[in-house]
């Protein structure tokens, strides 16, 4: 038994051995794919709830790994935030963004997440500050998508963060609103601009009931405090007709595009134009 037992232990050793390993590799891989030009946004519209129309786009990153092909963001980004990695990702990622918008041809809004790491990093909002005024972007169209995560280490930072954030005129949103432990606390915090319900709420709409009530209380609770509301994760004509009638502000999901690079969603946007 003793021996079996020692097995087991060598066992685990080597598989975690194996995984520290890999994670290094990822890592050290990672911290080479700015320089080698292997991360690409990919943008996804938002558009405004009643009439369709574009308002928006959200960056969402992408790494293409020479071998494994296109790493979805969830596969390195808390990689990233673990390793000191996502502060210059982030930063990649805000200069990227802001750049791209101010060359559009419609005044879209870009919405880039920021990971808690990134927003705790000392003249985080100085460092926004100096983004806009490089690429010439008007603060009023840039979006930051903050999760609860920043308000944990320590909130009246946080807060203060933000209101700096605000004085700039940019705007900001609570994303992934719903699946944390106290969202609803993070609101008497701080006034955001708008709240994004998790697409795991819009995923279950019309398979549980009380997802429906669920989504319409939160939408009214919003709404209340003077919140814009969207919704994400929009797929299928049925979830869209009961999100039109609950009055949600914004919709984004697959059902209207998917992201890609902005040169794909382009053209869309310019038949979105013509009609
Ligand atoms: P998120 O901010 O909640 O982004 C929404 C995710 O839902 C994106 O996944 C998007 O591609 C996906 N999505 C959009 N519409 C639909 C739909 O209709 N159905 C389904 N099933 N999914 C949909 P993605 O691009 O894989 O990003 C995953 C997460 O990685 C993001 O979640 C965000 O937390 C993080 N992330 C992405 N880009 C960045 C970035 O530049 N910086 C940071 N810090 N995090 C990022
Ligand atoms: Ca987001
Ligand atoms: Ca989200
Ligand atoms: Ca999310």
């Amino acid at each position: 038994v003793k021996d079996e037992g020692r097995g087991t232990v060598r066992f685990f050793e080597a598989a975690m051995d194996e995984q520290l390993q890999a994670r290094r590799r990822i890592e050290h891989e990672l911290s080479g794919a700015i320089p080698r030009g292997e991360l690409q946004l990919y943008y996804q519209p938002i558009v405004n709830g009643r009439t369709g129309e574009i308002e928006t786009f959200e960056a969402l990153i992408r790494w293409h790994h020479p071998v494994r092909g296109c790493v979805p963001p969830a596969d390195f980004i808390p990689l990233a935030e673990q390793t000191d990695q996502i502060g210059r990702i982030g930063a990649w990622v805000l200069d990227t963004a802001c750049a791209a918008a101010a060359a559009w041809p419609h005044p879209w809004r870009v919405s880039v997440n920021v990971s808690p790491k990134q927003f705790r990093q000392p003249g985080f909002a100085a460092g926004v500050a100096a983004v806009l005024g490089r690429h010439g972007l008007p603060p009023g169209r840039l979006v930051l998508e903050i999760t609860e995560g920043v308000f944990i280490q320590d909130a009246t930072m946080a807060v203060e963060v933000l209101t700096a954030l605000r004085t700039l005129g940019v705007r900001l949103a609570l994303d992934d609103f719903g699946t944390g432990y106290s969202s609803l606390s993070y609101l008497q915090r701080f006034k955001f601009d708008k709240i994004k319900v998790d697409q795991s709420f819009v995923r279950r709409l019309g398979r549980h009931a009380d997802t429906l009530t669920i989504v319409r209380a939160i939408t009214h609770l919003g709404h209340n405090l003077g919140l814009q509301v969207t919704v994400e994760g929009v797929e299928t004509q049925e979830q869209l007709a009961m999100l039109r009638e609950l009055g949600c502000d914004q919709m984004q999901g697959y059902l209207f595009a998917r992201p890609a690079p902005m040169t794909e969603l382009s053209q869309a946007g310019s038949a979105d134009r013509e009609r």
